[in-house]
Formats: structure tokens, C-alpha cells, sequence
């Protein structure tokens, strides 16, 4: 083991923090996790309602799995689908409850700065043997010493603004309280809110579609409810993924009946709208492309603000990181997921390597490793953090070793400027000439009609 790491604080008590805590102690160092919200998994309780679309068998750290087997948990079918509230009330909450993790995990603790004891940014000479000082509230400004840090406190609580430009639409940040952003549970606890209402939702990736598609069936409970989908692109399809190719079935699956949904006319797409300004009219709102008064606009009773997520990257001001200047992921794992390039499920197993900053002894895991990215998922975080954790450990081989079975997709494709990056799929096929990537060369030799990517 590295003699300079024996602690470990990480910041966040999702999956992946509890995973990277679970490796630590079975390592033999000391972590400690905090976690803002009152109870471990806040950020999934934030859509509990949601049904996820990888089944249990992808969703269980090994680590954490060990754990949980110690205490004769009653483990879920692998292959049934919880939702965020299962994996919560199941799997996180017992490993706080019914294991040792619950001893090294505070929870109503804020992360609010890191930094190294007795260096700010600027200073470098004996940098590396300082330990990091992390500031947290708990009612009070408290702080911590550790050796080394894991960041993996997600990115759900810093979600994209409405504006196309990746700025508030003018007007949003006064009406932040009359909007929606993420995933409202429009058919359960907030249906008064929504029933019978002309109810925009912004954006196109999953969490866009599931709010749509709950929107078409609460539709179906009380006629007069409206779904509009606005996408700033032209291209509705785009947003359709792999269908039947999609090697997560219930991903698939969601791409495909929103697809039935957008051609049998069930909800309204308004296409080619670049959001640039939200205001209230009356007790509606008007949300516009291009002027504040004139031009495009569409007035709703509520707006769903889905346009992704972004990294808060603002505890770590005083700790040196590097990030992509587009994805603000680290530089080696970026241009891996740049949905720019790439827009693949499947990602190139990586690990500490990959995740490495400047700032030796800190890494960014998870969710918020991915930067703006958005096609996260969980058993690839667990990955992270096994290798992560046993590279402070210092058991080098293992830190560099793949353990990782991700399940493929077939909704990978590539612009052209990815094709000539060819990084497609798990990279360029070996054996059949007819295969586009070696994810359609598996797929074929499967007996399948390839991966998709082809297609698109
Ligand atoms: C609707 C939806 C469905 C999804 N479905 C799937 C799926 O089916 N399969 C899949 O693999 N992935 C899915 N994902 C992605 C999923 O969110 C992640 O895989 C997983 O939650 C990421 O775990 P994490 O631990 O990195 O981050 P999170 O789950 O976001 O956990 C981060 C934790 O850090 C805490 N935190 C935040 N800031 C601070 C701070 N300053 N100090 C202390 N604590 C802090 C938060 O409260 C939170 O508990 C889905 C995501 C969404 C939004």
C-alpha cells in the first residue's frame, strides 16, 4: 500500500461514492463520505418515480454487494428494472443501515471548498505530501483532513439552463421558481399540477423523452393535457436511439414508443426552436426563439426544463484540475464520450488513468466525471472507483487492470468528424469487412443485423 494515502474522503453518498467507500475499507484505508442531503442517495430520490432503464444486474457494485451479503440482504432479481425509489430504499439505504459503510458516512453534509492544508493554488514546492482540507456544513462550517479525495457528487443539482446557448433564456432566472427543471412526477405526486395544462418540455436526451412520454399517458387520463416537445434541432429522429438495437432493452424501448408517440401526432413537436427568452403572460408563459416580443414563440401553462446537466465545479477552485474545454470531463476520458463525436452508450473501460488531474491524490468519479456528457452509467462509475481506489492503495496492476462488463449499445453513431476520429464502437472491426466498428462485428457474429450505428 501507498504509505502517504490511508485516508480517504469522498465527497457524495450516491452509488458511486458508497462504491468508492465499499473498495476503500476492503483495501484497509479509512474512508469518509458526505453527503448533503439527508439521507445517502438524494440525488435519486429527486426522481424516484423514475423506472430505470439498466436491471438490477448492472446497478449493484461487487464491493458493495460483498457487504451487503454479509448481512443476509435479500439481493432483487437481477433482471427486473427498480425504480430511482427501489435502488434507493433497497440497495443504498441498507448499505448505510445494515453495514460498517454506515459508521464512515455523515449525512447533511455539505462539501463547500477543497484544498491542501497550508497551500492555496498558486504555491507548489511540497504540494504533493500536503494532505487536503475539506470544508463542509453541517449546520455549522466544519472542516476535515484527508489523504486523498474522491469527488462523485454528481451533477443533478446543477442542471442546463433553458437558453440554447447554453446561458438563462432572458427572463429565466427571474421565473426559476415557476419552472421545472429535471424530472417532475407528473402522474403521481405533482399531477394537479400538470393535469389539464399545455405543458412544454425543453430538450432531447432521456430525461426529455421520459417526461414526454409520462405527459402522453397522464394525456391519456385527462384529455385536456398537452404535450409539446421544443428541441432546438430539426431533426426529431435524432432523439429516437437505437430501438430494437439498443442492448439496454428498456432504453430501447422508451426511444421507440416516443417515436410511435411523435408519429401518430400524440404530442406537439415544435422543431428547430432555439429558446432564447421566457416570460410570463398572465399566468401563463411565453417561451420565445429569437426576440422577446415578436417572432416564434409558444405560450404554455407549465415548462420542463430537460437540457442535461453540468458539473458544479465550484469547491474546487483552490485544487489544480484540468478538464476539456467542451466536455469538461478529464482530457483522456473527453473525446471517449464528446456526444459531438461520439454518441455511444459503450465506453472504452477506464479507470484512475483516465481520471488523473494535475492535483495528485484527487479525482473526479461518477456522474460529474462525465462533465456535460450525458450517457452515464452507473456499473461504468463503479469501475472508476474500483481502479481509482486501488491505485491510492497503490496495488498499481489491479488500478490498471479491466474489470468492467458494460453492456453494449446499439445506439452509437457517428458524425462524420467521429468516423475520422475512429474511435466508433469499441474501435474499427477486425474480421468482416461488412461491419462498420467492432460493436457491429460482435452484433453480427451474434447473429444480429450489427449495432446500429450504420444505420444512422
Ligand atoms: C432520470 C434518470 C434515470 C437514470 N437511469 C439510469 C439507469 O437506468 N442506469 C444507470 O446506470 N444510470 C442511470 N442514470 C444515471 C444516474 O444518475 C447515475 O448513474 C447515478 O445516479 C450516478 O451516481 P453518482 O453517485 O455519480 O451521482 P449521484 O447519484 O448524483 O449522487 C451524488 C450525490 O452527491 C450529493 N452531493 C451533491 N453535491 C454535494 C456536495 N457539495 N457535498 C456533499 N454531497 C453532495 C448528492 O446529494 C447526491 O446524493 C439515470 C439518471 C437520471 C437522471
Amino acid at each position: 500500500m501507498d504509505a502517504q494515502v490511508r485516508s480517504l474522503a469522498i465527497v457524495g453518498g450516491g452509488p458511486v461514492g458508497l462504491a468508492a467507500a465499499a473498495h476503500a475499507l476492503e483495501r484497509g484505508l479509512t474512508p469518509i463520505v458526505l453527503e448533503a442531503g439527508p439521507q445517502v442517495g438524494h440525488a435519486i430520490s429527486q426522481w424516484s418515480h423514475v423506472r430505470m432503464f439498466s436491471p438490477w444486474e448492472y446497478n449493484i457494485d461487487k464491493a458493495c454487494g460483498r457487504l451487503l451479503q454479509e448481512t443476509g440482504w435479500n439481493s432483487p432479481d437481477s433482471t427486473q428494472y427498480p425504480t430511482g425509489g427501489e435502488l434507493v430504499e433497497r440497495y443504498l439505504v441498507p448499505l448505510r443501515e445494515r453495514t460498517v459503510l454506515g459508521q464512515h458516512i455523515k449525512t447533511c453534509a455539505r462539501v463547500t471548498d477543497i484544498s491542501r492544508v497550508g497551500f492555496d493554488k498558486m504555491k507548489t514546492k511540497g504540494r504533493q505530501s500536503a494532505p487536503f482540507e475539506i470544508r463542509y456544513r453541517n449546520g455549522v462550517e466544519k472542516s476535515l483532513v484527508a489523504d486523498a479525495v474522491i469527488d462523485a457528487s454528481g451533477s443533478w443539482f446543477s442542471p442546463n439552463p433553458a437558453g440554447a446557448d447554453g446561458l438563462n433564456a432572458v427572463g429565466e432566472c427571474d421565473l426559476k421558481d415557476r419552472l421545472f427543471y429535471g424530472m417532475p412526477d407528473v402522474r403521481g405526486k405533482l399531477r394537479g399540477r400538470f393535469a389539464r395544462k399545455a405543458v412544454a418540455v425543453i430538450g432531447s436526451g432521456h430525461s426529455a423523452i421520459g417526461n414526454l412520454i409520462d405527459l402522453v399517458t397522464l394525456r391519456d387520463e385527462a384529455p385536456e393535457t398537452r404535450a409539446i416537445w421544443i428541441l432546438r434541432g430539426d431533426n426529431p429522429e435524432k432523439a429516437f436511439g437505437g430501438g430494437a438495437n439498443d442492448r439496454l432493452a428498456a432504453r430501447g424501448q422508451l426511444g421507440s414508443l416516443f417515436e410511435t408517440y411523435v408519429k401518430s401526432g400524440r404530442l406537439e413537436v415544435v422543431a428547430g426552436f432555439p429558446t432564447t427568452h421566457i416570460s410570463r403572460v398572465g399566468d401563463q408563459l411565453r417561451v420565445g426563439a429569437g426576440s422577446a416580443c415578436c417572432g416564434r414563440h409558444v405560450v404554455v401553462d407549465e415548462l420542463v426544463v430537460s437540457t442535461g446537466f453540468r458539473p458544479d465545479l465550484s469547491m474546487l477552485g483552490e485544487l489544480r484540475i484540468s478538464l476539456d474545454d467542451a466536455v469538461e470531463a478529464p482530457p483522456a476520458l473527453a473525446p471517449l464520450i464528446d456526444p459531438n463525436l461520439h454518441s455511444c452508450g459503450t465506453v472504452r473501460p477506464h479507470g484512475a488513468r483516465e481520471l488523473a488531474h494535475p492535483e495528485p491524490g484527487f479525482y473526479i468519479a461518477g456522474m460529474k466525471s462525465y462533465g456535460r456528457a450525458p450517457t452515464f452509467l452507473m456499473v461504468t462509475g463503479y469501475e472508476q472507483v474500483r481502479s481509482v481506489v486501488a491505485h491510492l492503495a497503490g496495488d498499481y496492476q489491479a488500478a490498471e487492470r479491466t474489470e468492467l462488463m458494460l453492456p453494449e449499445t446499439g445506439v452509437c453513431k457517428l458524425t462524420a468528424a467521429g468516423a475520422e476520429a475512429a474511435e466508433c464502437c469499441g474501435g474499427p472491426p477486425k474480421l468482416h469487412a461488412d461491419a462498420c466498428c467492432a460493436a457491429d462485428e460482435a452484433a453480427k457474429a451474434s447473429g444480429e443485423n450489427g449495432c446500429g450505428c450504420s444505420a444512422r
